[in-house]
């Protein structure tokens, strides 16, 4: 830097640049013709762009009868500037520029315009199928039409229709695949929808709070909330949202809950799959409403809206209870867990007149001493096609895991189901197994009520026992 800066330097360069003009001085260049000369450059440069492009046009093209044309590449325009008049091409005249989209002529009310030999009516090849090429450009702005409106094509009715039809198809199809995007429920996310009504609760201030979610399960996803108020009854300070999923899948798996379930028979056939998974939701409802009823520890309803149950919380202070698979329990707890869910399960089916069908240590909580049923949507009344069947899984889920935990008092499947629903059916009666033996119940079951019809089978005796099917089952069968 110090050299640079310095006086003495700065003083040297300054002589030998003086050189320079010199120099230049005494060539006197004659700078006039600049501009011609770059323009000059550039038109030869241009020339020979074109060129190139025409090569490769022809290269392009070959010998095919089709050819796509470059000229809109061109630099120069018209290439030869000399005797140029033969390739002109003299669309100035005709009636139509091919580089501006036509206006479709509207025709008269009267259907044609013209006179005598020169009448055009509205059917007019040429006039419809200018009309259709002008109506492209209503076309989603995500079909390319190419420079077909700038040219004067003219496009058949039935070219055009297929073309529009293909576009709607694909308008459709687009706007399916964004909404799948929309309504899949991953992870814990729920759809817009849900959303929406989600916030809605907390508008309306029967929610303080949506605080996160507990459980995302196959069929159902459960987040922790705090209660608000409602102008008819109380809101405990915590609840649960049972969102019932709309995913097409699990329905599959389910139908066969519902699909038999009288209760449910005349409405299932009816509807569209977002109305059937609010019935879920409208049975779990209803089948919990039945548990409080007979005073089973279970969560209490507080509102249901289309597929989102709000029920009060297992659990406090934002941590839910544990599943009975989970719970840390000393011998003696579990001993009384047994008894519990035994009584339970006697209740359940003589005073609900229900039959959990998905009971398990994952679907009982442990909370203050006692077994809470939860996850009753799937419940059924004894009498459905399956009920018994559905009976005898849930013995066998209950007996095999009271039994692994070490509860000696544990009764085996058979025990635990005859126990249940007093049925007392032999273990095994002239070589059938009991499930067998269920099975073969059930059919006549069925054939029974198709016999009778379904508007005059008794579905409960009224005095809260066993349902009257079953007692007559006993009377058929021992
Ligand atoms: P799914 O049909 O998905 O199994 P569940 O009703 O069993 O739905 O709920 C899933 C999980 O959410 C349960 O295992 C439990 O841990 C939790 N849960 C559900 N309801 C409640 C509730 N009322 N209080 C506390 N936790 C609950
Ligand atoms: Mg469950």
């Amino acid at each position: 830097l110090s050299e640079v800066m310095s006086e003495q330097l700065a003083k040297q360069l300054d002589e030998e640049n003086a050189v320079f003009p010199l120099l230049l001085a005494d060539e006197a260049p004659d700078t006039a013709s600049d501009l011609m000369l770059a323009q000059m450059l550039q038109m030869q440069f241009d020339r020979e762009f074109d060129d190139q492009l025409r090569r490769e046009e022809k290269k392009f093209n070959g010998d095919s009868k089709v050819s796509i044309s470059f000229e809109n590449y061109r630099m120069v325009h018209p290439y030869d500037d000399s005797d140029s008049s033969e390739d002109e091409v003299d669309w100035q005249d005709t009636r139509h520029d091919p580089y501006r989209a036509d206006k479709p002529q509207t025709t008269p009310r009267k259907g044609f315009t013209g006179k005598g030999k020169n009448i055009t009516t509205k059917h007019d090849e040429v006039t419809c199928g200018r009309k259709n090429t002008a109506r492209m450009d209503n076309f989603a702005p995500e079909v390319h039409v190419g420079d077909g409106l700038g040219m004067d094509l003219k496009l058949s009715n039935q070219v055009f229709n297929s073309l529009k039809r293909h576009c709607y198809s694909e308008q459709r199809r687009s706007a399916r695949l964004h909404e799948k995007k929309e309504h899949s429920t991953a992870e814990q996310a729920v759809d817009p929808r849900t959303r929406l009504l989600m916030y809605k609760m907390v508008n309306a201030g029967v929610l303080e709070n949506i605080n996160g979610c507990i459980s995302t399960g196959k069929e159902s996803v459960v987040f922790h909330a705090d209660g608000g108020s409602l102008e008819e009854q109380p809101v405990p300070d915590e609840v649960v949202l049972k969102v019932f999923k709309t995913t097409l899948n699990e329905f599959k798996n389910r139908d066969r809950y519902i699909k038999d379930d009288y209760r449910f028979k005349d409405r299932f056939s009816k509807l569209n799959p977002r109305k059937i998974i609010r019935l879920w939701a409208e049975k779990e409802m209803h089948n919990l409403g039945r548990m409080k009823k007979a005073e089973i520890p279970c969560p209490e309803v507080v509102l249901l809206k289309k597929h989102i149950l709000v029920m009060s919380f297992i659990g406090k202070d934002h941590i839910p209870a544990p599943k009975l698979k989970d719970a840390m329990l000393n011998s003696e707890d579990l001993k009384n867990a047994y008894y519990q869910v035994l009584h339970m399960m006697q209740q359940l089916y003589q005073e609900c007149n229900l039959v959990h069908a998905d009971l398990s240590e994952y679907n009982m909580l442990w909370h203050e001493g006692k077994v809470w049923l939860i996850d009753v949507s799937q419940s059924v009344e004894p009498t459905h096609p399956h009920g018994l069947e559905f009976l005898f899984r849930d013995c066998r889920n209950v007996s095999t895991f009271f039994q692994k935990r070490g509860v000696s008092e544990a009764m085996s499947t058979y025990d635990l189901f005859n126990a249940v629903t007093g049925l007392n059916i032999p273990l095994e009666s002239r070589g059938v197994s009991l499930l067998r033996q269920i099975v073969a119940l059930e059919k006549r079951n069925e054939d029974h009520i198709q016999k009778r019809g379904k508007k005059t089978f008794p579905v409960t005796s009224e005095d809260g026992g066993p349902p009257l099917e079953m007692k007559r089952y006993k009377q058929m069968i021992w």
